[in-house]
C-alpha cells in the first residue's frame, strides 16, 4: 500500500477539506438508512464526520494510518464522535450484517478487476439485508488526459454489484477535487443489499 502512504505525504487531490457535495445531497434527501454507516477508504474523514454530524453512527476505515490519525484529530477538534480505524476494505474486520449503510467516496474506482468482486462480496457481507451502498466514482465521461484513477462504466458497476445488490440508480454526478474547477465527471450509485440466497 506504498502508493497510498505516499499520497498522504502531501495533501492529495481528493482531500478537499469538506464533504463531497454528492454525499451532502444524499443526507439532505434522507437516502441513507438510519443507524450505522461504514465509510470505506475514508481518507482524512470529511465524509464520515459530516455523516456523524447528521445523526448517523459512523465507522471510517482506511489502509493509511497517517490518514486515520488525521481523521481522528479532526473529529476530536470538531467534537464529533466517529470511530476511525485502519483496515483493508478487501478484508473487513466486521461481523456479518453489522451496518445499515456503506459509503464509498473514491475507493471503488481505484481497484483492479480481480479486487472488484472481492470488494463487492465484503461490503455485501457487512451490510444487513436492505442495507444500502452509496458509491461515488469517476465515470467514463471524465477525460483521461490528467491521469487519475480508473474511469468506470455503468455496465461495470452493474456487473460488479449484481446479483448481491439491487441497483437503485447510477446517476451522473460530480467529484469535487483540488484539481477540477467544477468537479470531475462522476457516477453516483445507490444499491440495496438483497436477501442472502438460502443455498
Ligand atoms: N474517501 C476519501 C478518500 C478517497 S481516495 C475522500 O473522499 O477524501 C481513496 C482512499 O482509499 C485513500 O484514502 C486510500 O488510502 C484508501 N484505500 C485504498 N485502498 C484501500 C483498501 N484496500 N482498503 C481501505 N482503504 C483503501
Amino acid at each position: 500500500m506504498d502508493f497510498w502512504d505516499d499520497a498522504y505525504r502531501t495533501t492529495p487531490p481528493w482531500d478537499i477539506g469538506r464533504a463531497q457535495p454528492a454525499f451532502i445531497d444524499l443526507v439532505r434527501n434522507r437516502e441513507l438508512n438510519p443507524g450505522r454507516v461504514l465509510d470505506v477508504g475514508c481518507g482524512t474523514g470529511e465524509n464520515a464526520i459530516f455523516l456523524a454530524q447528521n445523526g448517523y453512527s459512523v465507522t471510517g476505515v482506511d489502509v493509511v494510518q497517517d490518514a486515520i490519525r488525521t481523521a481522528k484529530a479532526k473529529a476530536a477538534s470538531r467534537k464529533v464522535k466517529v470511530e476511525f480505524r485502519d483496515g483493508n476494505a478487501l478484508g473487513l474486520e466486521f461481523e456479518e450484517g453489522e451496518f445499515d449503510n456503506v459509503t464509498d467516496s473514491g475507493l471503488f474506482h481505484t481497484f483492479q478487476d480481480p479486487d472488484r468482486s472481492v470488494f463487492a462480496r465484503e461490503i455485501a457481507r457487512v451490510l444487513r439485508e436492505g442495507g444500502k451502498y452509496f458509491m461515488l466514482c469517476f465515470s467514463e465521461k471524465e477525460p483521461t488526459d490528467w491521469g487519475g484513477p480508473r474511469r468506470v462504466t455503468r455496465r461495470e458497476i452493474e456487473e460488479t454489484f449484481s446479483p448481491r445488490f439491487k441497483i437503485n440508480y447510477i446517476r451522473d454526478s460530480s467529484f469535487a477535487t483540488r484539481i477540477h474547477d467544477k468537479g470531475g465527471m462522476a457516477y453516483l450509485t445507490s444499491a440495496t443489499r438483497l436477501a442472502k440466497l438460502s443455498t
